[in-house]
This record gives structure tokens, sequence and C-alpha cells, in this order.
């Protein structure tokens, strides 16, 4: 067999990646479709019939609550627990991609899809990767089965954002048994009814934080009353007090003082499932707004025959396309990467955490991309159904609300923005990328190129490819230059940070697109990917339009005077290329969905 090639993190576009090489969805195996089928059955049958209980859950919590832990249990008992957690501790310890199509094929269950990948995600991976032997053995199995639930309480009402400045104490005991904690966590995912709460506090008046492992039944842990939501509402959300609570000394999670170190890593992973659950989402809301546009008739014609109807279907369904190439290709990048990492070592979970870290600025891209891609779709999904979509009896009303949260949660997308520039700098700083390098060869390179034009012996995509390549170098020349104009001063520019990660998304998301579809041609053959590179053509077209905004603007914010002049003639050059007939692809594409009645590629 041949041997996987181990890409560096945030390398993507320093390099040309051969399509062979990337994972695609068309390269899930028989188990995966085995667990696709499962969550789809469970949620099907077992959670959609009690969605009403769950939505409402305000008329009778006490019954919201013991239905979410019933469904647990049986999804449990179907082994959608465990995945993530290794067989020793009662999981399943199968790959990520495995994890991803859980995230995704879940979200049909709305809110409780929250609750389930809540759990598994950042309500029991700080366990899974920083626990001790005696502390796996001592929850994870009761976690695998669904019998106790987790959540992740690291929020505070003063401390969001800004993570490190959390206010919560924690006191060593006399007798040196156990600590004492103190503080306010709010807003915590399945906080009303979660067994084990991974929660984070100072020691003893320390600047950095200590992970803790909390029971619910602890001495001095309380709840608050439900948040009334937007949204999600199936889910449970509230604050955490803890009031003197006690804390044995066995459940410090980690080091003392190196909290940050779990709750970071954690969200790596948190950040990348949620763009699973967006990738999910969005093909509901395909589903559903495609459907309804081939029923509702008007002007004596179904809807979905009108152009703007046909330009939403395209464009919904290609950037779903793109945002799941990028998410099973990145999928694919952590697999590879956590297959070197040795099951039997005692710390296999740090290691696999710090694998997963790689990729820490591809996780990122993921959330930002799908979390805005979902926001996208649910937007144009009720725009589709007009004023029905408006109303709660129709499901596009639903979608609408719950959706804006993964903006917000798992790290802003503001925030991810900056974290996504910020770490590639600091990557290339440390030595681990060649970026200045490469920007310096991009930039004596850009002033002798000449725009792109299609040609006849292109290939397949093969214009779209030298767009990207086009793109990438645009990319490491903006950054070398931001750089060398900042230096370490570039933290206070945050606008620069945005835009060059708004380009860095949009490199990784025609790409991955572009590899996905290329891999398809030579595995299937041009025509049975006949779709896909419609995508890749009409989203490429369209991003290197974004991609050329985006440099004006950077380059204006940049420099001034003659200095600005010449870049911007550059760039004008180095930008321009023959486009496409976009409404054409557009409508080629929605043909094709309508004809299916759901998203495909
Ligand atoms: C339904 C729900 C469920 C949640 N579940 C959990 C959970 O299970 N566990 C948990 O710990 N937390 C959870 N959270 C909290 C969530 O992660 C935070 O709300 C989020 O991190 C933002 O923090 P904040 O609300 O304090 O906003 P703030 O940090 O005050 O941010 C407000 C605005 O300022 C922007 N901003 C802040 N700092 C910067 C900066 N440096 N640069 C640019 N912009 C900036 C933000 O992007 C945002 O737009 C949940 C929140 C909600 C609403």
């Amino acid at each position: 067999m041949k041997q996987k090639v181990i890409r560096k993190g945030s390398s993507f576009f320093l390099e040309e990646v051969p399509a062979g090489e990337v994972f695609t969805p068309e390269d899930f195996g028989e188990e995966h479709e085995m667990i696709i089928r499962t969550t789809e059955r469970f949620v099907k049958n077992e959670v959609v019939p009690q969605a009403d209980v769950l939505e409402h859950k305000e008329e009778d919590l006490e019954r919201a609550f013991e239905l979410h832990r019933q469904l647990m249990l049986k999804a449990g008992e179907l082994g959608l627990l465990g995945v993530d957690i290794e067989e020793q501790y009662g999981g399943a310890e199968m790959d990520v991609i495995s994890s991803l199509l859980i995230a995704e094929h879940s979200t049909l269950s709305g809110s409780f899809g929250l609750t389930m990948n809540d759990h598994t995600g950042i309500g029991s991976m700080p366990l899974v990767f920083f626990g001790n032997r005696a502390q796996k053995e001592k929850y994870l199995p009761a976690m695998a089965r669904g019998e106790k639930i987790g959540c992740y309480a690291l929020t505070e009402p003063e401390a969001g954002t800004d993570a490190m400045s959390i206010k919560a104490t924690a006191k060593l005991s006399a007798d040196g048994k156990y600590y004492k904690l103190d503080g306010t966590k709010q807003y915590v995912t399945n906080g009303g009814f979660a067994d084990i709460i991974f929660t984070y506090a100072k020691v003893d008046g320390a600047d950095k934080m200590t992970a803790f492992i909390v029971e619910r039944d602890f001495e001095g842990v309380s709840t608050g009353t439900e948040e009334k939501k937007m949204g999600i509402r199936g889910s449970s959300t509230c604050s955490i007090f803890l009031d003197s609570a006690k804390v044995p000394v066995e459940n410090v999670l980690f080091e003392i003082g190196r909290g940050h170190i779990v709750a970071f890593n954690i969200l790596n992973l948190g950040r990348f499932k949620l763009a699973a659950s967006c990738v999910g989402v969005a093909k509901i809301a395909i589903e559903s707004s495609v459907g309804y546009s081939k029923e509702r008739v008007q002007f004596g014609r179904p809807i979905c025959q009108f152009g703007l109807m046909k330009h939403k279907i395209a464009e919904m369904a290609t950037r779903t396309y793109i945002a799941e190439s990028m998410l099973y290709r990145t999928g694919g990048l952590i697999d590879t990467i956590l297959a070197t990492v040795d099951r039997t070592a005692e710390d296999v979970g740090r290691q696999s955490a710090r694998s997963i870290g790689e990729y820490a600025v591809e996780c990122s891209i993921n959330k930002v991309y799908c979390s805005e891609m979902l926001g996208y779709v649910a937007d144009e999904a009720v725009q589709m159904y007009g004023g029905y979509g408006y109303c709660e009896d129709y499901p596009v009303e639903r979608i609408y609300r719950d959706n804006r949260i993964f903006r917000i949660f798992e790290g802003t997308n503001e925030i991810n923005r900056v974290l996504i520039t910020g770490m590639l700098l600091r990557n290339a700083l440390k030595g681990e990328i060649p970026l200045f390098a490469e920007a310096e060869k991009a930039k004596a390179e850009l002033p002798s190129m000449e725009p792109l034009t299609p040609s006849a012996d292109d290939g397949p995509l093969g214009y779209q490819r030298k767009l990207v390549d086009r793109a990438k170098k645009i990319f490491l020349f903006l950054c070398g230059a931001a750089a060398q104009k900042y230096e370490m001063a570039i933290e206070e520019e945050e606008e620069v940070l945005g835009l060059l990660a708004d380009i860095a998304q949009e490199v990784y998301a025609m790409e991955s697109g572009l590899l996905r579809a290329l891999k398809s041609v030579d595995s299937v053959g041009e025509q049975q990917s006949k779709t896909k590179i419609e995508m890749v053509r009409l989203y490429v077209n369209d991003a290197m339009v974004r991609v050329s905004g985006y440099a004006r603007q950077l380059l204006a914010a940049m420099e001034t005077g003659e200095a600005l002049d010449s870049q911007l003639a550059t760039l004008r050059k180095v930008s321009q290329f023959t486009p496409l007939n976009g409404v054409q692809l557009r409508r080629g594409i929605a043909d094709e969905i309508i004809e299916v009645g759901r998203f495909t590629c």
C-alpha cells in the first residue's frame, strides 16, 4: 500500500498537493457508510419524533432533561458516543472521519445533535487527551455508554473570548486532599443535566489556569436557570456555580497551571467537529428549500424554474460542496498524522492532541468557513420559502435561528480569524514553514506574471488550478509585506490579520474543492464528475474576485503614494483573469440539484 504523506500543518499555500493524496467523501469505506446509516436511523427513529418535547423544554424541563438522558443512553448503546474513546475504556477508537460523520449526520436531530456532539467533543475529549489512567478508568466507560454526560465550562461572565482572564479560583485544603473551587461559569452547553464538568480555575492566585474534573454531585456545585435563547432551544445552556466546591486532588486534569493547554487543544477538535455539523445542517436546508421550490407555484410555474431561484440553489449547493471537501480533506490529514501516534504509549492522548494541533490553522479555517457557509445557506433557504420561511410551521425558520450560534461559540469567528493568520506567522517565525522565503520569491515573481486566460490544452480544471496557484502567490506576497511592515506589532493590526485570513480560507476552500474534483475525474472520469467540475469552475470564478478585493484593501491599508500605485498596478495585472459564464454554470448546477431534490455533487 502506498505510504500516506504527512503534510506540515498550514503549509497548503506553499506547495502543490497532488489530487490523489487528499481524502474526499468519495473515499468513505464500508465502516463509514455503516456509521452514517446508524446515525441517521437513530436520529430519524428515536430523536425526530421527540423533537417537539425537546424544543419546548421550558414547558416541562424535567421531562425534557430525562428525554435527553434516555436518548444519550440509546446513542451510547449504538456506539455513537465512544468513537473517539480508547477501546480499553469502553470506546471504539475509530478514525476522525467517523467522528465527523456522526457530527454531520446527527444534525437532523436539531438541538439534541448539540447535546450529543458537545458530550463527545469538548465534553469528553479533555479526559481522552489529558486524563491519567485512573481518571480515564473512572469516568470514560460510563461516558461512552451515555450513562454519564459531560460538559465543558470555561466561559465566565467577564471572560468570554479572553478566556485566559478567568477569575475562578482553586485553593488547596490544609490537609492537601482537595481543592476548593470558587467562581461562576456561564453559557455551559449540557450544563442543566451534565454529570461531569470539565472546568478551569486558577490555583492559589496563579496567573495561569488549571483544569479540573468536577462531578455535579460534589459539595458546592449548583446550576442556574436555563438561558432563553434565540435558537437551539432544546439544548441545555446555563450557568454553573462553584461555591467552595470540594474537588479531590486526584481530579486535577493534566498539570497545575497548564489548564490552558487542555482548554485550547480541545477547542481545535471542537471547532473542527462544529464545521461538520454546519455541513450537515446546510444539506438539510438545501433539501427542504429545494423540495419546497418544486412544489410552490407562482406565475403558473414552480418557483424553482426562475433564474434567481436557480442562482440561490446553485450557490447554496456549491458552497456546501466546497465546505464538505475542505472538511473531509482536513479529516484525512488529521487521520494520517494520528496513525503515527503510538497507541500503546501512556501519553497517547497528549500525543494525539499535539498531532491535531499541527492542523490548528486548518481547524480554525473550517470553523469560520463552514459556519459562514451555513449562515448564507440558512438565510437563502428562508428566502426561498418567502413568507412561509418566516413562520414556525416551516422547518427553515428553526434552522435559521439555530445556525446563528455556530459563528459565536468555540471561539468567535473574529478571534478565529485573528488566530488563523497569527498562528501562520508564528509557525513561520519558528521556522516550521518557509513562509518568508516563499513570500520573497512571490514578490520577485509577481511583477513579471501575466493575466490568466483559459487555453485549449488546460485539461479539466487546469485553468482553475492556475488560478488557485495565482491566489497562493498573491497571499504569500501580502503575508510577507504585512510581516515586514508591522513586525511584532502586527498583533495590533486585526483588520490586516482578518483580511489575510479571508484570503487564506479562500485558498484552502478553492483548492479543497478543486483537488476533490480532480481526484474524481481520475477515478470515474469527466462525465461522472460533471457537477463537481461545474461547482469548482463557479466557485473559483467568484472566489478569485473576492481574493483580489481583499488584496486591494490590504495594499491600501499598508502602502501610500507611489508604492501603493505600483503595487496596485501589479495586483491588477496578476489578479486579472478571463471570467467564465457564471449564469450558465449556476443554471447547470441548479438543474441537477432540482432533479435530484437534495444536495448532490
Ligand atoms: C448557546 C451557547 C452555548 C455555549 N456553550 C459553551 C460551553 O459549552 N462552554 C463554554 O465554555 N462556553 C460556551 N459558550 C460561550 C461562548 O463560547 C462565548 O459566548 C464566546 O466565546 C464569546 O464570548 P462572550 O459571549 O463573552 O463574548 P465577548 O468575548 O464579549 O465578545 C463580544 C464580541 O467582541 C468580539 N471580540 C472579543 N475579543 C475580540 C478580539 N480580541 N478581537 C476581535 N473581536 C473581539 C467577539 O468576537 C464578539 O463579536 C456558549 C455560548 C452560547 C451562547
